[in-house]
């Protein structure tokens, strides 16, 4: 399936073969400032939509790997998501420790 056959948001912004984990977003259909909300505003309605999402952890893992940073993505903000890859450092370290 093409990326630009996607209603979604998501799809819009992820033009990558390796995302294919995006056709079945929960968001799909949702507006765009749900999950890229102004600074301030509430991300409460994206986590409850990332909380019922069949690919909650491939969507967190794809912000991860490519370093986005903004919006919410597997039900994290931003800064939740800078503290997940410090979490995730500190047990690659114990564990080569
Ligand atoms: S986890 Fe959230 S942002 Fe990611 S695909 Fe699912 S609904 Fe969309």
């Amino acid at each position: 399936m093409m990326t630009a056959e996607l209603p979604s948001f998501i799809s819009e912004l992820l033009s990558s073969e390796e995302a294919e984990w995006r056709q079945y977003a929960r968001c799909r259909d949702e507006p765009k400032d749900t999950f890229f909300p102004n600074a301030g505003a509430s991300h409460n309605t994206a986590r409850r939509l990332c909380n019922v999402c069949a690919v909650q952890s491939e969507c967190l893992n794809y912000a991860l790997e490519h370093g986005i940073k903004f919006g919410v993505w597997g039900g994290k903000s931003e800064r939740e998501r800078r503290a997940v890859l410090r979490s995730r450092r500190q047990v690659m370290e114990a564990q080569s420790a």
